[in-house]
């Protein structure tokens, strides 16, 4: 079996829990290879990773701050890395870089199995943040359906820059009026890093939202914001931060080892631990 040398890139990156997620899959499917995290400052990028394919790995997932500049160390990217306009993930296909981002697939994935059903079609859904990640997510609710997106940042600016991405279906909304726009909304999703652990909590007024709504966060640490804390004590459906996470590391764990794995409590537990 070939022994097969993967990991993620960053910095920094030793809190990155990617390790101990694609190194349980290696463990659980009897694979050979290993998975680290690699730390490269931004001015050694494009070195560190040739000398890194040179010597025999099978790719990378990228994150902060390289996920932007990766792109042009790609001999290529597909369509998905392309509209969202950041890179998760690198690959060899035929001896070639290939980019890939699989956070859309990971936000909408979590999303599908924890409330098996949703239909975002059919009403707005309300997006708070327009960092890194709400490009990924925005990228991800247009592919599977939403209509109509109304995306709210403190900074005004980065949420039009945002809205480009399709300005039929996002409109930008001031900050201040996140609490009115809550009304008709079928989904929300906190994209900012508030709710963090040692950040601020997610300062929201839930009152207008239907009670049929469903709240997402993508903080993972804690589990339980305070935002979907008070989401759930109203009667709200609640997704949680670290199914984003655990789905997006599959796709890219196909793409190095050929076997898409699953998520089971053991792996949850060992993230969240
Ligand atoms: P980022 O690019 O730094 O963006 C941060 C976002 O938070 C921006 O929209 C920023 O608004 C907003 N923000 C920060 N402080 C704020 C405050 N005091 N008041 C209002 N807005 C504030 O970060 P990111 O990469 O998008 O990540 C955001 C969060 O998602 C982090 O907590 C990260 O851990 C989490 N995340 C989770 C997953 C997952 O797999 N579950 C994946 C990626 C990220 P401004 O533009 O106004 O600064």
């Amino acid at each position: 079996m070939t022994f097969i040398k993967c990991g993620v890139i960053g910095h920094p990156v030793s809190h990155s829990k990617s390790p101990i997620i694609h190194n349980h899959w290696i463990e659980k499917y009897g694979l050979s290879g290993k998975y680290e995290a690699i730390d490269i400052v931004p001015e050694e990028l494009r070195d560190k990773i040739k000398s890194l394919l040179d010597s025999g790995y099978a790719g990378f997932n990228v994150t902060i701050p390289h996920k932007e500049t990766i792109m042009a160390l790609c001999d290529d990217m597909d369509d998905t890395a392309k509209k969202i306009g950041a890179v998760n993930t690198l690959y060899l296909k035929n001896g070639k870089v290939i980019g890939t981002n699989t956070d859309a697939f990971g936000f909408i994935e979590n999303v599908k199995r924890c409330v098996p059903g949703i239909d975002i079609s059919h009403r707005p859904s309300v997006v708070l943040g327009a960092g890194g990640a709400a490009r990924a997510i925005l990228s991800g609710l247009i592919g599977a359906g939403a209509n109509k997106i109304i995306l709210l940042n403190r900074t005004r600016d980065k949420a039009e820059t945002l809205a480009h991405l399709n300005s039929d279906i996002i409109t930008v909304r001031d900050w201040e009026v996140r609490n009115g726009v809550l009304k008709d909304a079928g989904l929300v999703v906190n994209t900012t890093a508030l709710g963090m652990k040692g950040k601020d909590p997610l300062a929201i007024d839930l009152s207008a939202l239907p009670n049929d709504a469903v709240v997402s966060d993508i903080v993972y640490a804690p589990l339980m914001t305070d935002l979907l804390k008070a989401a759930e004590a109203r009667g709200n459906k609640v997704v949680t931060g670290i199914g984003m996470l655990l789905h997006q590391a599959r796709p890219a764990f196909e793409k190095w080892f050929g076997v898409l794995p699953d998520i089971d409590a053991i792996l949850e537990a060992k993230v969240l631990s």
